[in-house]
């Protein structure tokens, strides 16, 4: 299947022309997090063009509904309609930011999982938008139909938990005050890896701890290996706060609107961590969420046939060198960090591509990229090496230790989640063998459902599919889950990333009875160590010549 990018089809030079016309008024929503309703002033002012498109229905191919993907003209797909939603966005209840993201692509999967609560009454208000149909195939495979409606059978389950129980499934304060002690601790470590502590010395006087005090304002207080110790901590908790706060930010999961989201989310994902949350948007959101495990659709699996480091699926090509990946790998996993903050600059903004995703720029790629990033490097970097009492030898070499310890964190979370032995990867087929295989044999796919020629289909439902390409492990262990950022839960996370991670213990049980009644396989793992010996062995069997799983 090649991907086509109808975005990244834009020269460089109108690129540029787009982002200066717009940096004026980006620099203004970029003020969004220190007032929350200059959004809705902005947004008041976004051209209706609605009214500017016949209301005849009319049949649209994705590339044609692809350029429609910007505040200006803003159209998505949904289950064969397609619909313009320019006019909405300022009044979405999920915000405009999620909106934009989705414009110009096919996103019924995408709807479904953030209206589970609503999902009727959403669907029947989006009808007023309708503009027509979609002919041909779709730009990435489309799922098999829930012809059972377990989706909404469980999300009926979920909503009465929420009903008995009265909680709020997107609360703001436990996110809250774990972002607020995660960044603390992670700006005490970083000062202290610094060997920075003569900030202390007054308060501990004051305290009447002179020896405190004394040894606070010494030139070099700390021992090297102690400032070792200082940059392995302060990489953990330059993680912690993405896999709590900005996670769920991403999600709309944390606080009531979009003002919450965008906050936490650029807090600490842009300014405290130097990354991009409009690459983060483009790869978990719009790509891994919707396309869990699918080759050649899911960013956070190869999606070239050659040249990856890794080999995970069986539709890769084999060389050599994959026979040792279960041993190079979980080292090279260290570079993660470092490579999604050169990938923001060489993927999202000069390639405008997220893996296979296309990407959408719903904000200013000068702010985001250049501005949020110098500033990281500007308090990161140049202020310690110019102020603070440390070599620019040892600086860097502290640097690289945070770096890597924040990248295996990262990794080795991510990673046993759904890249183990029994983990879904769905066998994409074309709607003509669908029809074949639904003909000749006893099969749950839809014989009914005709596809247009081309099309890709996963032959399971998007809830299976999101199900049995997930493994959870060690439940119930609180500190586990303090240290993953619920990542332990991925089932529950992945059928309802609208919900804030601190309810999915209490909705585990719920998802794992529902499966069992229902016969879909439920991954799960007694403890993370469990998991990753797991993930290793996926990286052991996939690296043997000719290997692939038969995924059933
Ligand atoms: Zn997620």
């Amino acid at each position: 299947m090649r991907v086509s990018k109808v975005s990244s089809s834009l020269s460089f030079r109108s690129v540029f022309k787009k982002t200066s016309k717009v940096l004026a008024a980006d620099v203004f929503s970029h003020t969004l997090f220190l007032f929350p309703f200059s959004s809705a002033a902005s947004s008041s002012s976004t051209k209706s063009h609605i009214s500017s498109f016949p209301k005849e229905i009319k049949s649209y191919t994705w590339q044609e509904v692809a350029k429609h993907n910007t505040a200006d003209s803003c159209w998505v797909s949904l289950k064969g309609k397609v619909y313009d939603v320019t006019e909405f966005l300022p009044r979405h209840p999920g915000g405009k930011e999620i909106l934009l993201l989705s414009a110009g692509r096919e996103c019924t999967d995408l709807f479904n999982s953030y209206h589970w609560r609503t999902l009727e009454k959403s669907t029947s208000y989006l009808s007023q938008f309708e503009i027509g149909t979609l002919s041909g195939p779709t730009e990435h495979p489309l799922f098999a139909p829930d012809t059972q409606d377990l989706y909404g059978k469980l999300s009926k389950r979920i909503k009465q938990y929420f009903y008995e129980t009265k909680k709020e499934p997107k609360q703001l304060w436990p996110g809250v005050w774990r972002v607020v002690l995660q960044i603390a601790i992670g700006l005490l470590s970083f000062v202290l890896s610094m060997n920075y502590l003569s900030w202390a010395s007054p308060l501990f006087s004051r305290l009447g701890f002179s020896q405190a005090a004394a040894f606070c304002s010494s030139p070099s207080p700390l021992p090297f290996w102690a400032q070792c110790i200082a940059a392995v901590v302060y990489g953990i908790f330059q993680v912690m706060p993405l896999l709590h706060a900005m996670h769920d930010a991403s999600h709309t999961a944390i606080g009531p609107n979009e003002f919450y989201w965008k906050f936490l989310g650029r807090l600490t994902h842009d300014w405290y961590v130097g990354g991009s949350m409009i690459s983060w948007h483009h790869q978990h959101i719009i790509g891994h969420h919707q396309y869990t495990n699918v080759f050649l659709a899911d960013p956070d699996i190869p999606y070239r046939v050659d040249g990856d480091l890794r080999r995970i699926v069986g539709d890769q090509s084999w060389v050599g060198v994959y026979k040792w990946q279960w041993l190079y790998l979980p080292v090279l996993y260290a570079f993660l960090a470092l490579k999604v903050r050169v990938s923001d600059i060489t993927d999202t903004w000069l390639a405008r591509t997220s893996g296979p995703m296309r990407v959408n720029f719903y904000d200013s790629v000068l702010i985001r990229i250049f501005a949020v990033k110098g500033s990281w490097i500007f308090w990161r970097t140049v202020l310690p090496l110019m102020y603070l009492p440390i070599t620019w030898q040892k600086y860097w070499a502290l640097w690289l230790i945070t770096e890597f310890t924040s990248g295996l964190w990262l990794a080795w979370n991510f990673e046993v989640s759904h890249l183990a032995p029994e983990a879904l990867f769905p066998d994409v087929m074309t709607g003509e063998e669908v029809a074949a295989e639904s003909a000749t044999k006893k099969s749950s796919l839809q014989a009914s459902v005709k596809y247009a020629p081309g099309q890709k289909v996963v032959p399971k439902s998007w809830v299976v599919t999101q199900i049995e390409s997930s493994v959870d492990y060690c439940h119930d262990a609180p500190l586990t889950t303090w240290w993953c950022g619920a990542l332990n839960y991925q089932i529950e996370h992945h059928l309802f990333p609208g919900i804030s991670q601190y309810h999915y213990p209490a909705l585990a049980p719920i998802v794992k009875e529902f499966c069992k009644e229902n016969n879909i396989r439920y991954n799960y793992e007694p403890t993370f160590v469990a998991a990753w010996l797991k993930h290793v062995k996926l990286l052991v069997d996939m690296g043997e010549k000719g290997f692939a799983y038969k995924w059933e």
